[in-house]
Parts: C-alpha cells; structure tokens; sequence
C-alpha cells in the first residue's frame, strides 16, 4: 500500500495518542429505557439522544432488536451487534477492520475527506459515482480524470508532480453502476504500485455478487494492494449501510476523523442484524451468485436469438443504451404496459444521449421471466422499426 497513507495514519493516530486524543469506540449494550450495558458492568445512560426513551420501547423493536442506535457510534451507538458485523465483514474480506457507516454515500465523501487534502493528487475514472465525486471535491485534493476504463490515462495522470507530503490516490468504482463493466482493477493496482498511490475501491456493486465466494471484484485484492475498499449493505446484502474495510492504522484513522461517521447516528440494531443475516446467507448460499449468471448468459443468449444488441456487460447490471430521453421513457413505458418495470435512466445520471432502460437481474428471478423480458423487448424493437419505416 501507499507509504505516504501509512505515513499519514501512523503520525496522526500516534499525535492523538499521546495527546489523549484518541477515540474507540466500546460496544454499548442497550440493557432497557435509560440503561446500557458496557464491559459486562449496567450503566444509567446519560450520553444517549433517544429523548422520548423510545428507541428500545417494545412497540418499535422488531424480533427484540431495538430500532434505533441512538447516538453515534463514538458516543454509545456502537453495539455489539455493530462489532460483530465489523468483524465478519473485516474476515470474509481478508483485512484487518472494517468501520459502519450510516450509508455508502456517507461512507464516500466522510473516507475521502478525512484522508485526502490540499496537496494530494486524485486520479479518478470519468464514470465514478457521485458519491466519490463529492467526496473528492470535498477533500480539496486535485483531482485528474481519465476517460473510463483507461488505465493507461491513469498510470500518465499519476505521473503529475505532488507537494511535500501530498499521497496520490486512485479512486474507482469496482463495477460502475450505470453501466455493469468492471474498472481495471489489475492495470490500475499496478499503476498505483509504480506511483506508491493508494487505491481506493468502491465495491458497492461486486460484494456479494462478483468475484471469490462473492467477496467482490476488489476482494481479489489484499488489503496491501487496496488499502480501501468500500462496500455496501443496501445492494447485494439487501438492508442498508455500508462500511469501509482495510488495514488497522487506516480503520483507526477513520474512527475518529470521517466526519459521517463520527457526527451521525449509528445504524440502527436491525439494520445490522439484517445485514449480519444476509452477509451469512450470501456466503451459505452460492447458488443466488449462480442463478445471476445463468440469468444474465440466457438473457445475452435470448437477445442475440432476437437479432438484438447484447450489452457488454457480464454483471447483473445490464444496460441497454437507447439515446433520447424520450425514447428511453417510452421504451420503459411499453415494458410496463407488458408487465416488466425497468426505469429509464437518463442524464445527468449518465451522459448526455446514452438514456437507458438498466436491467438488473437478481436470485428471485426466474428463467421464464427473463425469457418473458426478452420478448417484450423484441417486440418493443419491432415496432420501433416498423414506425421507422412508415
Ligand atoms: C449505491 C452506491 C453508493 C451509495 O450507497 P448508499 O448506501 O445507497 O448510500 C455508493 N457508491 C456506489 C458505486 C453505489 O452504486
């Protein structure tokens, strides 16, 4: 990983260290109203923001889970069921920690502020989701794109000089959301290895889905070559959330310096605990990876039968480029008339004249309705070519 990253964690967490400064988070066990439970001793809890006493009320609890954490996680909303998944997500993906954030666009913009700065350098793809988009904008890094999927571009926009202390840093997402096609990952982790940059992953895409067991395209990856990644618990994982997993030093960093995480309420118990459910489902049950791929091979097989397109994407997420904004809608329109819902995504989403119909395929599906999808879509162009004719 990155020498300058290590460097800068390292000094901060030992400044703060010898400054009494430094912040853990100890897991704080809501034990009834007003109470908590911390290092097995009971605590009247004076330091929650659960002010009308109802975040542990039986009336809002689901299964005896409470609702809400009620406070943030540095306070007393860290539990034991946040530690937990802290530490199951941080052993499926081979690194040392991972910290909860309330969401993965959280997760981004709170990362990338408290790492980055004024004198470093960020090489991003041109696709990159918003939330990397603010998060770099808000850290006041320079900032190089490159066009997408060029790591070549990359490797070049590393080259450009840095002050002092400045790190470079490349910042990707893993699958791109609007598109279904995977980064370079290997030409990039290679370039930021020439150029002692960090790379910064987001795998809200791929977890769960791509790559070994399901541990994403950047769990192919250690914890040296991306130091950050990022992944989310609302997409595969089915709850929401997200959390950023990498090397200690970098994990402590954030605990007490990404501002979503420090200044904002834990996620709430259930939402964990759903998480935690779906993580061990995702990891018992490989044939939902399967039932993905075989979907996304018949629908390419399917479109290709009907004399259509087949987008290049190999991941659930299956875009098909239509052009106008009002093609696109009345495309979606049709596919509803016939019983599909596929929205139509258009700019500033994606660029300008690229309106889309973004397929995504899931483990509920079955092949009879991916068949039924492929159909409707063949009529849908038959009629576009007719109308064109007339
Ligand atoms: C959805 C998404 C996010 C945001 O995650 P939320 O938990 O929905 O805030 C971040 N990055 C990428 C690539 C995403 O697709």
């Amino acid at each position: 990983m990155s020498g300058g990253l290590t460097r800068r964690v390292t000094a901060a967490l030992d400044d703060w260290r010898r400054r009494d400064r430094l912040r853990v988070r100890r897991p704080v066990v809501p034990a009834g109203p007003g109470l908590a439970e911390v290092g097995g001793q009971r605590l009247v809890n004076f330091c929650s923001n659960d002010y009308l006493g109802l975040s542990q009320d039986p009336r809002m609890a689901t299964g005896g889970v409470p609702a809400g954490a009620s406070a943030s996680a540095l306070v007393t909303g860290h539990g034991p069921d946040h530690a937990a998944l802290e530490h199951d997500l941080a052993q499926w993906l081979e690194r040392d920690r991972a910290l909860l954030f309330p969401s993965g666009f959280a997760a981004n913009v709170g990362t990338l502020d408290a790492l980055l700065g004024r004198d470093d350098l960020v090489v991003c793809d041109a696709l990159n989701h918003a939330s990397l988009i603010d998060g770099v904008r808000l850290s006041g890094a320079a900032k190089q794109v490159y066009p997408h999927g060029n790591s070549d571009q990359a490797a070049r926009a590393l080259a450009a000089p840095v002050a002092g202390d400045g790190l470079r840093a490349i910042v990707t997402d893993a699958i791109f959301s609007m598109d279904g096609d995977h980064a370079p990952l290997p030409a990039l982790v290679d370039a930021a290895r020439t150029a002692d940059a960090l790379v910064y992953v987001d795998d809200a895409h791929g977890l769960g889905i791509d790559g070994p067991d399901g541990r994403g395209v950047a769990g192919r990856f250690d914890q040296r070559a991306v130091p950050v990644l990022v992944g989310t618990l609302g997409k595969s994982l089915g709850a929401a959330g997200a959390f950023v997993a990498g090397p200690a030093d970098v994990i402590a960093f954030l605990e007490n310096r990404a501002r979503t995480q420090v200044f904002s309420t834990a996620l709430p118990p259930v939402t964990v605990t759903a998480a935690h459910r779906a993580l061990r489902l995702a990891c018992s049950e490989p044939w939902r990876r399967e039932q993905v791929r075989e979907l996304v091979a018949r629908f390419h097989q399917g479109l290709a039968a009907a004399g259509l397109a087949v987008p290049a994407s190999r991941t659930a997420i299956q875009p098909l480029v239509i052009g106008t904004d009002a093609d696109a809608l009345a495309a979606s329109e049709a596919l509803r008339a016939a019983g599909y819902l596929v929205t139509a995504i258009r700019p500033p989403t994606v660029p300008e004249g690229t309106a889309r119909l973004r397929i995504t395929f899931t483990a509920a599906h079955t092949t009879a309705q991916v068949d039924g999808l492929v159909d409707a879509l063949a009529r849908l162009a038959d009629e576009r070519a007719a109308r064109e004719v007339a």
